[in-house]
């Protein structure tokens, strides 16, 4: 099973609707969480911290309280 590169976290591709992605720069997988579809980057090759990524959650999520 693959591995997220960057939270180390199992992508179970024995679901339905799960997809491993990979980074056409550094071929290596990541979950949806960490990895941009619409430029097929990871989130390290895209240049976003961590701390960004926690920001942009953040953001989403007043969002969609709002
Ligand atoms: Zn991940
Ligand atoms: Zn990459």
């Amino acid at each position: 099973m693959p591995l997220c590169k960057t939270c180390k976290e199992r992508i179970d591709l024995s679901q339905p609707y799960v997809r491993v992605n990979i980074c056409w720069k550094c071929r290596k997988t990541f979950c949806d969480l960490h990895f941009d579809k619409s430029k097929n980057l990871c989130n390290r090759c895209l240049g976003i911290s961590k701390e960004e990524m926690e920001a942009r959650k953040g953001f989403r999520f007043s969002f969609i309280r709002r």
